[in-house]
Parts: C-alpha cells; structure tokens; sequence
C-alpha cells in the first residue's frame, strides 16, 4: 500500500496520487485554490493521453535535457502545483543540470512563497530564489511581472511547467529558450514555448533528468544536435493528434 492507500498496481494509482498531493499541498499552504483547477483541467487532458509519455514527449524531454546542459544560467520556475506534485524530483533535476530554482506564482503572496521554499528545502534544495523580486518581465502588471534579477531575470533556459499564458508569452519575448510543461497543447504556454512538454509533470520532470544523466558528457556537437532537430510545431501537433484520435486504454475507470 502506499501514500494513498491503494495499492500502486491499481490503475488509476498516479492520478490517485497526484490528486492527494495536490489536496495536501492546498492543505499545508503551498497550493492555491485556483491549482485545483488548473489540476483537474491537467487531469481531463493526460486521460486522453492515456496517462502515459507519448514519443514526441519523449523526444521534447530528451531536447530539453540538452538545452539544460548547454544553458549558461537555467532555473527552474516552481508554482504551488509542481511543489506539490514533484519537489524532490525538481530539487534533483536542477542538481543534475547545476539550475536554480525559483518560485514563481500566480498569486503572488510572500507567505506562500515561503511556504515553497521550505518545502522544497525539506526535499533537500540548497538555495530558493523567489523573494528578493527585483527584477521585471516587462509587458505585465506589476505584480506578475516580479522575478528574482539574478534568477528568472538572468536565465537563459528556463523550464516553466504550468506557466500561465500571458506570462509565458512575456519569458518568450525576453529571449529566453522556455522549456514548458503542459497537458494541453493548445495552450497558449505550450505554443509560445521554445520546447513544449505535452507530458504530466509528475513523468515529465523524472525523464529530463534521466535524459539529463544520460547525455552528460556528450560532446557539444551531439547536445546542439539535439536541440536544433527538436521542432516544436511537430511534437504539438502529435500531442494533438494522440488526444483527438487515440485509444484511451488505462484499465478500469
Ligand atoms: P493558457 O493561459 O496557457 O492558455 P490556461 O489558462 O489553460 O493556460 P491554467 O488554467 O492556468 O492554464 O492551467 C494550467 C495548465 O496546466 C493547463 O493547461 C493544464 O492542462 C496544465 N496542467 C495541470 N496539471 C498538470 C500536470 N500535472 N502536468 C502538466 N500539465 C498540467
């Protein structure tokens, strides 16, 4: 048996278990009450997926693997969501890829902030930026628009899982190389994103860092490779096509 007392063999086990730690992340602070909602409209998706990785994710984690390698300054973006879902697996990936994490949130309040930052200090993070908020993205209000100017604001790669749209545009438009997760390619983030992970985040981040294990200490060469025969139109389209069109396959519901 297990966190959720089912046993994980059951077929519905991860959704299962990404709906406790999403409860109990609203429970402790660290989530908001819109991320319930977003999670539900994440759930709706990955169903049609088959709650699986499909190939052309697969190969968007294995190009974003090589762009965390290649970056000169990669930070990670952590809403209340990923803390929730995935905060000893990000802590790892941004060991493995030597980023930074950052919090980043919707609904910007310090205390929340905090909140994450311990969390994922249980999980075993060194450093969390997020409060000093001295930097700008410019083109949003005030209060979306504050990043850490040594973190976000000095990144050259940034992975964004659950970015919303308006903010993923404004990353895009700084020149930044985004990496997003999203459920939903048709989402405005998954458009506008460098690389667009249509994957769960609960898979999504635990495969880069295998990719990232994997293609450390490759040349240079075989990384650029990787990232330039990555092409975005065509992973969102298969993304597409496996919802409209698959076979939803996952056992008893
Ligand atoms: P946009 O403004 O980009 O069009 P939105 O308004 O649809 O986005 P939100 O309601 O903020 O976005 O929802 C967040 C997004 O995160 C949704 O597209 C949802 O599919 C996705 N999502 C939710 N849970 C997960 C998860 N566990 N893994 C990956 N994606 C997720």
């Amino acid at each position: 048996m297990s966190e959720v007392d089912v046993p994980d063999s059951h077929p519905r086990y991860e959704s299962l278990l990404t709906r406790h730690r999403i409860e109990e992340g609203v429970e402790k602070g660290i989530t908001s009450r819109q991320g319930l909602i977003a999670q539900g409209r994440g759930e709706a998706f990955d169903y049609l997926l088959g709650e699986r990785t499909i190939d052309s994710a697969e190969g968007a984690e294995r190009a974003a693997a090589a762009h965390l390698l290649l970056a000169d300054h990669p930070v990670l973006s952590v809403n209340g969501n990923v803390a929730a879902l995935v905060p000893a697996e990000i802590v790892e990936l941004a060991e493995v890829t030597d980023a930074d994490l950052e919090v980043n949130l919707f609904n910007r309040t310090e205390e929340r902030i905090e909140a994450i930052a311990e969390h994922l200090r249980e999980h075993g993070a060194g450093e969390v930026k997020g409060l000093t908020a001295d930097g700008r993205i410019p083109g949003l209000d005030h209060e979306r628009a504050k990043v850490d100017a040594d973190g976000i604001g000095d990144a050259d790669v940034v992975v964004v899982p659950l970015e919303d749209g308006d903010r993923a545009e404004a990353l895009g438009e700084m020149g930044k190389t985004e990496i997003v997760v999203d459920l939903n390619p048709l989402s405005r983030s998954a458009q506008v994103g460098t690389v667009p992970i249509v994957d769960n985040v609960i898979r999504a981040v635990p495969n880069i860092t295998a990719h990232a294990r994997e293609l450390q200490g490759q040349p240079e060469t075989e990384l650029r490779t990787i990232v330039d025969e990555f092409d975005p139109d065509t992973a969102l389209e298969a993304a597409e096509r496996a919802i409209r069109d698959g076979d939803v396959d996952i056992g008893e519901q």
